[in-house]
């Protein structure tokens, strides 16, 4: 069971972690180099959490649970994060 949502609802979820515009933060995909920015990826909420994937090659980007006070970040899907400092 999965319920495909655009990359803006990643940003939510990300944005309780980090302190940038997640949405416009590009991450670089392991599987096949493509770059995106989080907000033009694919995001599919699960009951166990949010799963982040890339729409170029369906690869596992980021993985994102919330459970029992603290959040599981499983990033191992990207290569590179680019994060504008100047946002
Ligand atoms: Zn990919």
């Amino acid at each position: 069971m999965e319920n495909k949502l655009d990359g803006n609802a990643a940003g939510g979820i990300l944005q309780e972690i980090f302190p940038f515009e997640m949405t416009l933060v590009q991450a670089s995909c392991t599987g096949c180099g493509v770059t995106n920015t989080i907000g033009a990826l694919a995001v599919y909420m699960h009951a166990m959490g949010t799963v982040i994937r890339c729409p170029a090659c369906n690869s596992v980007l980021i993985r994102v649970v919330h459970a029992k006070g603290r959040y599981l970040l499983d990033m191992r899907g990207v290569s590179v994060l680019q994060i504008n400092a100047e946002a």
